[in-house]
């Protein structure tokens, strides 16, 4: 096993596009590191640079502390498992999963059978070891890839969107499966995807990248309580934060169509500012039925449309100003018809300016 290292890490493509421009990220030894972001972010280049399938244009990449920037993908020892699979069609299960022992050479027969049969018991693929690949469902399919990945005992394991194929049921799955092998097996991990819902559940850490640069790299719960920028607000959760522009009078913000009691901690952070972006999470919203009609963060709203999801649903409130918000999310939603919402928390604020630079980038 080995910790990764990413230092200064650019990747340059012939026009002189920068598709990944400057990375810094120390993933540690055992971590289950997520690289998360919007396509075209740069997210599998740099995963396939730790690999070695593309050139690194500036910066160092260490494995298990040594610099690997010039060596073959063969000689860095990780496991990669792709997208598409990869499997060897005219080859059985047993085969395939067998198919990084054979080339290393040398491997005892026995051993060999051992290591298959055990990653393929890991990964509830006994029964189907005689079977090619044609002949088994998209998520047996993705565990054949998985299991040709462990048997190596690699110093890590490299995931390119290895669950974009199946659908949302075995997804979710997989997921868990992932998540049991990693932490069974210790080995550090980087994962690639596009996916919040597995960024914010398979990883101890996850880096969020835009057009390719770094915007944080922290635990899911850090960066949903604390993202440092506006990008990464609105990207992490679903539905997405709401925006709102507001402005500071003392210890009450004064949002378009109402207006908000600050707790001291708030009030400190907005001392200075005249004009802020609140972000306010669709969760916090929540229906004030009951409550007295002048309490000061209570505002009225007609809701538009509402979505019944089982154990929540999302309400769609249309104010005509500002335009920036869509989604209201409310366990009351159906009740919340020419009723009175609360607004509890503003979870996170930023300046003005800065939304007119991520809006103009
Ligand atoms: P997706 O989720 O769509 O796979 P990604 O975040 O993984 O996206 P990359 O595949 O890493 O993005 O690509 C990053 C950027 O580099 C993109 O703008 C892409 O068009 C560009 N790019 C990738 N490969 C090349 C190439 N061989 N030549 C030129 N540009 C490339």
């Amino acid at each position: 096993m080995a910790a990764i290292e990413m230092r200064n890490i650019v990747k340059e493509y012939g026009d002189g596009f920068k598709a990944v421009n400057d990375v810094s990220i120390d993933i540690a030894d055992g971590e289950f590191m997520i690289l998360v972001g919007p396509s075209g972010c740069g997210k599998s280049t740099l995963l396939r640079m730790i690999v070695g399938l593309e050139d690194i244009t500036g910066g160092d990449m260490l494995i298990g502390g040594n610099r690997v920037n010039e060596k073959a993908p063969r000689d860095r020892n990780l496991s990669m498992v792709f997208q598409n699979y990869a499997l060897y069609p005219h080859l059985s299960v047993f085969e395939n999963i067998a198919f990084p022992l054979r080339l290393k050479k040398g491997v005892p027969e026995e051993e060999i059978r051992q290591r298959v049969e055990e990653a393929a018991a890991t990964l509830e693929l006994t029964e189907h070891l005689q079977r090619k690949p044609a002949n088994l469902s998209g998520g047996q399919r993705q565990r054949v890839a998985m299991g040709r990945a462990i048997v190596r005992q690699a110093d890590a394991f490299l995931f390119d969107e290895p669950l974009s194929n199946l659908d949302a049921k075995l997804r979710g799955q997989m997921r868990t499966e992932i998540s049991r092998m990693q932490r069974r097996l210790g080995t550090t991990t980087v994962y690639v995807t596009h996916d919040q819902t597995e960024a914010m559940t398979l990883g101890d850490r996850v880096a969020v990248l835009r057009k390719g640069v770094l915007q944080q790299v922290a635990s899911p719960r850090e960066l949903y309580e604390q993202p440092v920028n506006l990008f990464v607000a609105g990207f992490i959760g679903s539905p997405p934060m709401n925006f709102l522009p507001a402005v500071v009078d003392g210890a009450r913000l004064r949002l378009p169509f109402f207006e908000l009691d600050l707790d001291d901690e708030l009030a400190r952070r907005v001392a200075g500012h005249d004009l802020l972006l609140a972000g306010i999470r669709p969760e916090y919203f929540e229906s004030a039925r009951g409550l007295d009609k002048d309490h000061g963060s209570t505002f009225r709203a007609r809701v538009d449309v509402t979505e019944w999801l089982g154990d929540s649903q999302y309400a769609y409130l249309p104010f005509e100003a500002p335009e920036q918000i869509a989604k209201q999310l409310s366990e009351l939603a159906a009740e919340l018809d020419s009723e009175a919402l609360r607004t509890q928390v503003v979870a996170s604020i930023d300046s003005m300016t800065r939304l007119r630079e991520n809006t103009e980038a």
